[in-house]
């Protein structure tokens, strides 16, 4: 049956484009994306042409300075964004802070005093936020609601609200249109991230009247460990749009190297110093892997994938008290789901040593990712078969299995 879903599968070959290890089943996209084929090649290509060989001269011969805006430009099209109000730069975290707090200059102090966020949320969003109120002397309240109470949150005293589209832990996706019409209602900016997202459902930031996200792109998007992350700003926002992070590649004309910043006209200034170009490179092979491809064809086989997998759940792993914790509506989830179990930590372990690699999530999650550019619908079979042989032959209770590493 699952060989039969693979043979009809329009983005099968899309596989071929990575360099998977044989006799591993990778269901881990959503924390760091695969390695693409070409980036190995690549990226020796770039240190010894363009590095080694031209040195400085790089800069105009390859075109490094522009190597950002290249790379958003194909980027754009993954989140239904025009080019103009995407750059990629720094990491998501450090792109959440340069949007808290460029909204919260955009918002009036006197009567908006609240930043409204959900209490499971990734956890480097809330820090951020503690930074960010913490350097304006902290003037602000973070409001922690549960995922459902958003909405009824944005209020007329909200300056903004950091939603995660899709939630780290169980999959849970926001209606985005939907709150982006209520914020819009109150006053409120939302700042997306799109970290668990981005690459694996179709985004429509402009459609959807989106005015700020991040995202990484290391994830679905399969840059490589560490790659830098985007930032979306639409347009109507940008030439009020002030970074506190006013870094020179930020600026009008940064080899003037003027003594005064004035920032760049549009999206530009939201870059800060010099671009990662190796980093850049990868991230560029990464998202070349789309290719050809439709975020209406990765959204619908994310789906079926998913679909897949929770029904072999059902069926096989039933009786082993894996308590589903994802929605249960395609429409309400990203591309993971999980499973709540008091041993998730040495159960996920025991997979892993059958060539399975999921991740554990405290406080006690098995999380499986669906990346459908190289998943397939026999992956899926064989995760949940390994999966049963572990919870059936109780694997999980031995010793080697309950020691946490540092990386989990
Ligand atoms: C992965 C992830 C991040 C990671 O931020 P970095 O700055 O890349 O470490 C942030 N937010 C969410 C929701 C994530 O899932």
């Amino acid at each position: 049956m699952c060989e039969a879903h693979d043979a009809n599968d329009s983005i099968r070959d899309c596989r071929d484009r990575f360099d998977l290890p044989e006799h591993t089943i990778y269901l881990d996209g959503n924390s760091l994306g695969a390695l693409p084929r070409r980036t190995p090649v690549r990226i020796n290509e770039l240190l010894r042409n363009e590095w080694g060989e031209s040195l400085i001269k790089s800069w105009n011969k390859h075109d490094w300075a522009a190597f950002p805006q290249r790379v958003s430009l194909k980027l754009a099209r993954l989140l239904g964004a025009s080019a103009s109000e995407v750059i990629i730069a720094d990491s998501t975290s450090v792109n959440i802070f340069k949007l808290l707090a460029g909204a919260l200059v955009l918002s009036d102090v006197e009567t908006r005093r609240i930043i409204v966020s959900e209490r499971g949320n990734f956890p480097t969003d809330l820090y951020m936020v503690e930074g960010v109120n913490a350097m304006l002397g902290g003037k602000y309240t973070l409001r922690l609601v549960e995922a459902e109470e958003v909405e009824a949150a944005l209020d007329h005293d909200v300056a903004v609200a950091l939603v995660t589209q899709v939630d780290y832990r169980t999959g849970r996706q926001h209606n985005m249109a939907h709150l982006n019409t209520r914020a819009s209602q109150t006053g409120t900016h939302i700042i997306w991230d799109l970290s668990h997202s981005a690459g694996a459902i179709p985004l429509e930031l402009a459609g959807d009247g989106a005015e700020m996200a991040v995202g990484c792109g290391y994830k679905y998007f399969n840059g490589g460990p560490g790659a830098p992350a985007f930032v979306y700003l639409a347009k109507a926002l940008q030439s009020n749009f002030a970074t506190p992070l006013s870094g020179w590649f930020g600026h009008q004309s940064p080899f003037a190297f003027s003594g005064t910043y004035v920032p760049a006209a549009g999206i530009e200034r939201l870059l800060c110093g010099t671009p990662p170009v190796i980093a850049l490179a990868a991230l560029e092979c990464g998202i070349d892997t789309f290719d050809g491809v439709t975020m209406d064809a990765i959204g619908k086989k994310s789906r079926a994938l998913s679909e897949l997998f929770m029904a072999l759940m059902r069926q096989e792993c039933g009786n082993y008290h894996l308590e589903f914790v994802s929605p249960a509506a395609e429409n309400a989830r990203g591309s993971h789901v999980s499973y709540a179990h008091e041993h998730a930590y040495a159960i996920m372990q025991a997979l892993i040593d059958r060539g399975v690699i999921g991740d554990f999530r405290p406080p006690n999650l098995l999380r499986f990712g669906f990346a459908p550019l190289y998943t397939r619908f026999v992956d899926c079979y064989d995760a949940v078969i390994q999966l049963h042989d572990v919870m059936a032959n109780e694997e999980w209770k031995a010793e080697k299995y309950q020691t946490r590493n540092r990386v989990t």
